[in-house]
């Protein structure tokens, strides 16, 4: 098929989709999204709660519980123990397809009646851990978010495969790190952004493979370095005695010198390592990942984010992965699952399922919510193969006809607040926006604590936008740890940390951009270089953006 540019039934903007993308969607015998990219994701990030939670009692056996759901989401909730035991089957909600009415609606039906999990996660693969959310194959962690094979991490989002770690949004590999940004592979590293393979190294960015260093940027392979300035091994110790953070004064101006420096560094287009004819942002190991973001091991997938690899020929896909393929239009779902369609959390070996929410180890489902261990079923109800097959095929002409096939699940029926969501974080709106766009707004519980022994006030007492708790307090893996890494206690509660972190995050959102490098010297020689990319650095950014063949020559 060739080129088509089609109008977003949403945003009315136009979108255009390539020869790859029909021979995807037929493929997948999906019909060609009516959305554009950014409204699908969108879409998807207001069914993503990652960080509001709710206080509320399981219903099954009365215990005092969080929850991602709030009451007035009218949501049912079971705590976890309760949710993955035997004690109950989702088969028990199971009601009657009605062809008069839309399946969606009987879909949503079902959800306001079946128990859902209180907390998003593999909650039999994590040990030791009780409060978490998106999380599997955890040990001993606390209010880490988004995260997997971790151990003794506390307050992280996007952290895999570390240990002993506190307060680092988008890590894998970390050992011993503490207020890092998109590091990879680094121990003992702190208060860094975009460097992997490090170790010792304190108030740096884009750095590779050094240790010992302090305040640095774009270096490679060094050691005993401040500022980008070579020391002595004995002056750099003796100058880190003064430097190093182990009170908040020195932290704030630890920030507030290497930023300075940074700012004049160029920076490269993508964030990222070993991708291959790939697009997007903060990617690493990838082949043929077009407009994907944050994720690695991603493969022959376009419009994906939020990906634990291995990943494989999917579209419109965020959250989760984990040796999963051929999903379209999914959420949170992974853990060797495929064919997962228009579905929200389908975990642990799932095959072939469409419109479905909460369903593990199951397989051939259709609308069904909370469902494990079963084939065969719609809208919970079990059927025969034949019959399954047949109601299917009626449903799916009806869902048509309705133009309700081939579209996720509508914003105006998800559970939480847009402000709730993952929504907020890279599509901020103000409330009478939202309002206005149709989206669900939840006002914030007002907290109110007592600062007495163990709670600490956070510095912004509530007056900032930032979802602040005005109190926290120090879990004692926390304590702890800033005992042995030297560190003061933070002075901002955990929301307000998270999203002091986030502002070193780019957006989900590409723009065609030129490589801004006119040294000499260069493969371009005399000339400026010409060369084009997609970048998450908008046009009217201070940074200044390079080629990766220009960048490759100034980091050294
Ligand atoms: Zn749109
Ligand atoms: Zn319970
Ligand atoms: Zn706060
Ligand atoms: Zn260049
Ligand atoms: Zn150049």
């Amino acid at each position: 098929m060739n080129q088509e540019t089609k109008n977003c039934q949403n945003c009315k903007q136009g979108f255009i989709i390539e020869p790859d993308d029909f021979s995807f969607y037929e493929k997948m015998q999906v019909p060609p999204p009516t959305w554009c990219p950014e409204c699908r994701l969108v879409r998807r990030l207001t069914y993503r709660n990652e960080r509001t939670f709710h206080h509320r009692i399981c219903e099954k056996c009365d215990k005092k519980m969080i929850s991602v759901f709030s009451k007035e989401s009218g949501i049912h909730v079971y705590c976890q123990p309760c949710w993955w035991s035997d004690s109950w089957d989702g088969t028990e909600y199971a009601i009657d397809y009605d062809s008069s009415r839309s399946f969606l609606e009987q879909v949503d039906e079902l959800f306001h009646r079946v128990p859902m999990m209180s907390l998003y996660g593999l909650y039999t693969t994590n040990v030791g851990t009780e409060y978490a959310n998106m999380t599997g194959w955890l040990k001993n962690c606390y209010m880490v978010t988004y995260s997997d094979h971790c151990e003794n991490v506390v307050h992280g989002s996007f952290v895999n495969w570390s240990k002993d770690s506190v307060d680092n949004l988008m890590g894998q590999k970390l050992e011993l790190c503490y207020e890092t940004i998109n590091c990879t592979q680094c121990y003992e590293t702190l208060f860094s952004v975009d460097c992997d393979s490090c170790t010792n190294v304190l108030f740096s960015k884009n750095c590779s493979g050094c240790n010992n260093c302090f305040g640095c940027v774009n270096l490679k392979n060094k050691s005993y370095y401040i500022f980008n300035k070579p020391y002595t091994k004995e002056e750099y110790r003796r100058r880190l005695k003064e430097l190093y953070p182990y009170i908040n004064e020195n932290i704030k101006r630890g920030w507030e010198q290497s930023r300075k420096l940074w700012e004049d560094a160029p920076q490269k287009y993508i964030h990222g390592l070993r991708n291959v004819i790939s697009s997007g942002d903060y990617l690493n190991d990838t082949k043929n990942a077009k407009d994907c973001f944050i994720g690695f091991n991603i493969e022959n997938s376009r419009f994906c984010s939020f990906v634990t690899g291995k990943l494989t020929d999917t579209y419109d896909f965020t959250n989760f992965g984990e040796n999963s393929a051929l999903m379209y239009e999914a959420l949170q779902s992974g853990d060797q699952v495929s064919e997962v369609k228009f579905s929200w959390w389908a975990i642990t070996n799932v095959q072939n399922v469409e419109y479905c929410m909460f369903v593990g180890s199951s397989s051939d489902l259709f609308g069904c919510v909370g469902l494990r261990k079963h084939q065969y079923c719609i809208l919970n109800k079990q059927y025969s193969k034949e019959e399954y097959y047949n109601l299917r095929e009626k449903i799916v002409l009806k869902m048509k006809s309705d133009g309700e096939y081939g579209e996720f699940f509508s914003p105006n029926k998800s559970p939480f607040g847009y402000n709730e969501t993952t929504a907020q974080e890279f599509f901020p709106l103000a409330k009478q926006e939202a309002l206005r766009k149709g989206y669900i707004w939840r006002e914030r519980e007002e907290k109110k604590y007592e600062i007495q022994d163990g709670i600490l006030a956070c510095e912004h007492q509530g007056k900032c936008e930032e979802a602040c708790t005005t109190a926290f307090i120090l879990h004692p893996l926390e304590l702890q740890f800033y005992k042995r890494m030297n560190l003061p206690q933070p002075r901002l509660c955990p929301n307000c940390r998270h999203a002091s972190r986030l502002k070193f995050r780019n957006p989900i959102k590409l723009w065609d951009r030129k490589c801004m490098c006119s040294k000499e010297g260069h493969f371009h020689e005399k000339e400026k270089c010409v060369v084009e990319f997609k970048t998450t650095y908008a046009p009217d950014r201070p940074e200044i953006i390079y080629c990766e063949k220009c960048y490759q020559q100034e980091v050294y």
